[in-house]
């Protein structure tokens, strides 16, 4: 048996290099990427499917999360997680700014696993409000600023609470960046999330 297939038969849903499926895993985070769309930063769409991946300890912070969001009235909304170092390469082709993009040669723990981009959502999925639209690369995105709402800022601080709470390190100049420290030192991996499977989802789909 190799070491993914451990991997695997401990996380439902398990797939290679002990990558997990948030929607079989984390059933009660909406998943919806910014980079299946062509109206994000980049204005073209990158992903071809709306599937986020993540290492399954990741993932297993993000549940304890979502149990903590949905405490406080309401669900958590993936925008970004599990990302492709040949989406990195084609990020950084399209937006050469290390203030924007990790340069693929130092990777970024989304390429590992290990970062998520999350927002608050009503309890049926929909977005809520923050201070700045995601990927929005101004002050108004940094945990900093406070010349937004009081109610936008309140929001904020509770999803960072959130997050904190269940592990995540948080970025100061992006709201919606939460990291999993535990795991920088795994590889850089270049998994197709469309293509991704492993024998234990047919286990667990039947
Ligand atoms: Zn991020």
């Amino acid at each position: 048996m190799s070491r993914e297939f451990h991997a695997s038969a401990a996380h439902p849903g398990g797939l290679p290099h002990g990558l997990v499926d948030v929607s079989v895993t984390c059933p009660d985070v909406f998943v919806d990427l910014a980079y299946c769309r062509p109206d994000n930063v980049f204005g073209r769409a990158l992903y071809r499917c709306n599937r986020a991946l993540l290492l399954g300890a990741t993932a297993a912070k993000l549940s304890a999360a979502a149990v903590d969001a949905r405490a406080h009235g309401y669900a958590l909304l993936v925008l970004d997680a599990y990302r492709p170092l040949g989406i990195q390469r084609l990020m950084w082709d399209l937006l050469p700014d290390d203030d924007f993009v990790a340069p693929p040669s130092r990777g970024s723990l989304h390429n590992r696993g290990a970062a998520v981009d999350v927002t608050l959502a009503t309890p049926d999925g929909t977005a809520l409000q923050m201070p700045s639209d995601y990927d929005e690369f101004s002050p108004r995105a940094s945990h900093r600023y406070t010349d937004a709402p009081p109610e936008l800022c309140g929001r904020r601080a509770r999803l960072l609470a959130i997050m904190e709470g269940a592990g995540f390190a948080s970025y100061h100049a992006e709201w919606w960046h939460y990291t999993d420290r535990e795991h920088t030192d795994r590889a850089l991996l270049d998994v197709d999330p469309c293509e991704a499977t492993h024998e234990s989802r047919k286990v667990h789909r039947s």
